[in-house]
C-alpha cells in the first residue's frame, strides 16, 4: 500500500541519515588527533602519454581507512568534510602528503607530477595559500611538479578571489587543472580568464564517446581549443584499449583511466613502474 511504501521511504532516509551522522561522528573523531590522520591514505593514479608509454605523473586520491579495516571512498566522506569543515585539516594533511611524496620521487630522480584535488571549503579559506606555501617549502618539492585540481564550480562561486588566488598559486611555481571540463558550470570565460595549465576532459565524455558521437564531438572540441590555447588536455576515465586509440588518434595522448591502472598505494606504485 501506499501507507507501507510511504514508511519504508521514511525509514530508508532515516537509515540514510544515521549511516550519514555516524560517519560524521568518526570522521570527527579521526580528525582530532593529528596521529589518527594516518587512516586517510593517498592512493596514486597515473597519468600517462601514449605516445611514449610513459607515466608523466599521478593524481593523488585520498581514500580512509576506518576502524573496520574497510577502505571508505572520497565520494562517501569528502561531501561530510566539507559541510563540517574538517576538510581543511583533511586537505591540509593531503597536502602534506601528496607534496612529501612528489618530494621522494624527485630525489630519486624521478620528475613525476602530482595533482592534488582542491574542493570550494579549501579554496575559499583565508589560509589556503599560506598553508600551499609552507607545505611546498617544508617537502622541499619543487612546486612546478606539483598541480592542483580545481573544478569549474570552484571558479564560478567567486570569480575575483578565484582569480587572485590563481595568480598567488601561480606564483609560488605551482600548476593549475581544470578537473571534469565540459560539465557543470561550463564556461569559455574561465579559460580567458583564468591562467590554467590543463583541462582534464571528464570522463562522462570518455565513457560514452564510442557510441555517442555527440561526446566525440564535445571531446574533439576541447582537444582542439586545448592546444588552440596551448593547454595540456588530459582524458579522464580511460578503460578501454579502443577509447585510449581513439583519444590518441584525435591528438589526446595524454591519458588516465582503468585501463592504465587504478589509483594505487605509492608501494604498488613504485613497483609497478620502477620508481624506487
Ligand atoms: P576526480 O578528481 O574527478 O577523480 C577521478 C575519479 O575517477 C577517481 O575516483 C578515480 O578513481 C576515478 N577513475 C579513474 N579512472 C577511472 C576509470 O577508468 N573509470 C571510472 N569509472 N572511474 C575512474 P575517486 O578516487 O573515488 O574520487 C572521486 C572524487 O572525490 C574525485 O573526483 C574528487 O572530486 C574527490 N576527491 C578524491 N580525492 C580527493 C582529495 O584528496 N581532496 C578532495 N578535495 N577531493 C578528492
Ligand atoms: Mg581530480
Ligand atoms: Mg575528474
Ligand atoms: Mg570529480
Amino acid at each position: 500500500s501506499a501507507k507501507a511504501a510511504g514508511k519504508n521511504q521514511y525509514s530508508f532516509y532515516n537509515d540514510q541519515l544515521e549511516k550519514k551522522l555516524q560517519l560524521k561522528h568518526q570522521l570527527e573523531k579521526a580528525l582530532s588527533s593529528k596521529n589518527d590522520r594516518q587512516c586517510f591514505e593517498i592512493h596514486y593514479q597515473p597519468k600517462v602519454n601514449t605516445n611514449t608509454q610513459q607515466i608523466l605523473g599521478v593524481e593523488a586520491l585520498v581514500r580512509w581507512r576506518n576502524h573496520d579495516n574497510q577502505l571508505i571512498s572520497p565520494c562517501d566522506f569528502i561531501p561530510i568534510a566539507e559541510e563540517t569543515g574538517l576538510i581543511i585539516p583533511l586537505g591540509e594533511h593531503i597536502l602534506y602528503q601528496a607534496c612529501s611524496q612528489a618530494a621522494r620521487w624527485q630525489q630519486r630522480g624521478h620528475q613525476l607530477s602530482v595533482a592534488i584535488n582542491v574542493s570550494t571549503v579549501q579554496f575559499e579559506d583565508k589560509h589556503f595559500i599560506d598553508t600551499v606555501k609552507s607545505v611546498i617549502e617544508s617537502t622541499d618539492v619543487n612546486p612546478n611538479l606539483i598541480e592542483i585540481e580545481l573544478t569549474e564550480s570552484v571558479l564560478a562561486k567567486n570569480i575575483e578571489h578565484a582569480k587572485q588566488l590563481i595568480h598567488d598559486l601561480k606564483e609560488i611555481g605551482v600548476n593549475i587543472a581544470l578537473d571534469d571540463f565540459g560539465t557543470g558550470y561550463s564556461s569559455l570565460s574561465y579559460i580567458k580568464d583564468f591562467p590554467l595549465d590543463t583541462l582534464k576532459i571528464d570522463q562522462s565524455f570518455v565513457k560514452n564517446m564510442l557510441h555517442d558521437a555527440t561526446n566525440l564531438t564535445i571531446i574533439a572540441a576541447i582537444i582542439q581549443m586545448a592546444n588552440g590555447l596551448k593547454l595540456s588536455v588530459v582524458a579522464e576515465g580511460v578503460e578501454s584499449e579502443e577509447h585510449a586509440e581513439k583519444l590518441s588518434e584525435m591528438g589526446c595522448p595524454i591519458m588516465q583511466g582503468y585501463f592504465y591502472s587504478r589509483p594505487i598505494p605509492e608501494a604498488e606504485l613504485t613497483e609497478k613502474y620502477q620508481l624506487s
